[in-house]
């Protein structure tokens, strides 16, 4: 385990790109389709974009359709956090990196054939992979 991070503002705009710091920092959402890993089958792993916390494996990689990356569960449990949210007039459920705090996308149970019956929905320019 690496030590949790805490960086100020500041630190994390000089640390990542201009969508990096939109998607995982000001919780924003990438565009859907042409993104870099929603069509990415490849074995690896993939880590958080702003820590380097190892987060998703390639094993439990599907193909949603849903315009980006799915998974069906995190590496392990205590790799996400997960948070109630109501913003856009919606209700969904959050997900971020317990490492560092950034925002990673939402969770859905909209998965029947999954073994897990979850959607991890996750912004590929929250993730950095690493191939196996
Ligand atoms: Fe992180």
């Amino acid at each position: 385990m690496t030590e949790k991070i805490t960086l100020t503002d500041e630190e994390w705009k000089e640390r990542l790109t201009p969508e990096q710091y939109y998607v995982l920092r000001s919780k924003g959402t990438e565009r859907p389709y042409s993104n870099e890993f929603d069509e990415h089958f490849e074995p690896g792993a993939y880590s958080c974009a702003a820590c380097g916390q190892e987060l998703f494996e390639s094993n439990t990689k599907f193909n949603s359709g849903c315009g980006w990356p799915a998974f069906y569960a995190a590496k392990a449990e205590d790799r996400v956090n997960l948070h109630e949210d109501n913003t856009h007039g919606m209700k969904r459920v959050e997900v971020t990196c317990t490492n560092c705090d950034s925002h990673l996308g939402h969770i859905f149970n909209d998965a029947p054939s999954t073994p897990t019956g979850q959607r991890y929905c996750i912004n590929s320019v929250s993730l950095k992979f690493e191939a196996k």
